[in-house]
């Protein structure tokens, strides 16, 4: 077991009095090479200086293959300072991700923040498979298990076995900056999730809307929020600004009048350095007035001397007011405190929603008409094989025309308003949406397909977006179920509702 210092992000995060900075390393491909000695060179400066609390490591982002953040983060916590995994559940199941916390717990790697992650873009001779087996509520789910008492069900290996308490301290992710209201309600149900399902600080998205990142603050201070909520900064360059405004780097918006602005910038004799590096410096500065807990840095081409003399403008702008001078909104944003309003974009077919209910609630609701007696027949059905067989694929021949099922098995249709995430989202998110959408669309289909869950916001009753509250989380799909009937699993108490206890009947 590796040991290690004290640590720092935590400490500094958990002090009220403090100001955390953390910045952001991204390893490349491969075990070494020039990028990972810059990598290393730059966080040794950092320590020497001493502002940096922590360095947050990617986890394969972008979906590509890259050096594994316990790697890189074994070595920044040697030299002393305290690393920020990135774990993200785009390629593990959830085995994967148990073991791999089992091993950061080891090495006292205690610091995670928890995502999604990137669709799965590449890899060795072809597209990687998408894993997606937890989503970011069900992996928050299990780390809070693991920090109090996790006891090994019985029949399960290592079976009744308590757990040692591993003191994980494990952040979210949350997007303040989505353009349309469908999008925005739903990542602050989420983020509500979250924070039910156990995380102990949040880190926002990347952006350049000042407004914003202000209403993060509000939305946090009016539901009494009080874990510390850190503020994402990213300095692009121009060539990754330029990429960022097509909207192609998933969840990312910035503006065209940002991009105008850098692009003029760039005519000076330093190609806009300093103007990229004042900006932020005065973003950093404004982030604080409004009651940010710290602030997460990241950026292209930034060597320490840069971050350095960013750091000392953004102590040289405190208190200056300058929010405005840095506020690059997207004309088309839908804020908190606008309308509840948003028509859909395409077809919404609110009808199938009514239709779809009014026959679930009868037949699969215990109060339903239809309830007792379609209960009796699937139990029975229980007893005769062929007929188990025969009743699997009524329902599969149904719900492949109405719902594009896939047959997982324990059917979450009712939670999505009568819309399948096995077949309608890449990620299958049961809980709610990813971060990576842009203007309503999915980020694995951008400008062509909607988000499952805008489509899922249209469709059924909308949430109030004036009184945004957590959803109880769907837990992870039993994978013994896939391929036979949700029906059945159902009635006979296999799925999830009986999982998540009396009060949710419904499902079907
Ligand atoms: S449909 Fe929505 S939630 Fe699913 S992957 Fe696409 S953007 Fe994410």
């Amino acid at each position: 077991m590796s040991q290690s210092g004290p640590n720092t992000f935590r400490n500094s995060l958990m002090d009220s009095q403090e100001f955390t900075i953390t910045y952001e390393l991204v390893p490349g491909r491969g075990s070494g090479g020039k990028r990972l000695e810059k990598i290393l060179q730059l966080a040794e400066n950092a320590k020497a200086d001493g502002r940096i609390k922590a360095f947050s490591i990617t986890d394969n982002p972008g979906g590509h293959p890259a050096l594994s953040p316990t790697s890189l983060g074994l070595d920044i916590q040697a030299m002393g300072v305290s690393p920020l995994l990135h774990f993200s559940l785009k390629d593990k199941n959830r085995n994967m991700a148990e073991s791999q916390l089992f091993e950061c717990h080891r090495h006292d790697l205690l610091n995670l923040l928890v995502l999604g992650g990137d669709f799965p873009r590449y890899g060795f001779r072809g597209q990687a498979m998408p894993v997606f087996d937890l989503d970011s509520t069900q992996l928050l789910s299990l780390i809070e298990r693991l920090r109090h008492n996790f006891t090994v069900k019985k029949g399960a290996p290592g079976q009744a076995m308590g757990l040692p308490v591993m003191d994980f301290f494990a952040g979210c992710v949350v997007s303040p900056f989505k353009i349309l209201e469908s999008e925005q309600v739903w990542q602050y149900i989420k983020l509500l999730t979250k924070i039910q399902c156990g995380a102990q600080f949040i880190i926002s998205q990347l952006g350049f809307d000042m407004i914003k990142y202000e209403e993060l603050i509000l939305l946090t201070r009016d539901q009494n929020i009080s874990i510390p909520v850190m503020a994402n900064v990213f300095v692009p360059s121009l060539a990754v600004a330029r990429v960022m405004n097509t909207g192609r780097v998933p969840g990312v918006i910035l503006p065209d009048t940002l991009l105008q602005q850098m692009e003029a910038e760039a005519e000076n004799k330093d190609k806009g350095e300093e103007a990229r590096l004042l900006r932020a410096a005065k973003m950093i500065a404004a982030l604080r007035e409004m009651g940010y807990a710290g602030i997460h840095l990241g950026g292209n081409n930034l060597d320490f001397d840069s971050i350095s003399f960013l750091l000392d403008q953004a102590e040289h702008f405190a208190g200056s007011g300058l929010a405005k001078e840095v506020h690059f909104p997207d004309p088309s944003t839908w804020y908190l405190h606008n309308d509840c309003s948003e028509k859909p974009k395409k077809y919404s077919m609110p009808i199938l929603f009514s239709s779809n209910n009014l026959i679930h609630e009868q037949i699969f609701n215990e109060s339903g008409l239809l309830f007792p007696i379609a209960r009796t027949v699937s139990l029975k059905t229980l007893d005769n094989t062929f007929l188990t067989k025969l009743y699997t694929y009524f329902e599969h021949l149904i719900k492949k025309f109405l719902f594009h099922c896939r047959m997982c098995g324990d059917c979450t249709l009712s939670e999505s308003s009568y819309l399948c995430p096995q077949s309608g989202c890449p990620k299958r998110m049961v809980n709610g949406p990813c971060g990576g959408s842009i203007n309503g669309y999915c980020e694995v289909y951008p400008k062509e397909k909607l988000c499952f869950w805008v489509r899922s916001y249209h469709r059924g009753p909308k949430p109030d977006c004036n009184t945004i509250q957590a959803i109880k989380p769907i837990p992870p799909k039993d994978w013994a179920l896939n391929r036979t009937s949700s029906w059945l699993n159902y009635y006979s108490g296999k799925d999830h509702c009986r999982l998540k206890g009396k009060g949710r009947k419904t499902n079907g």
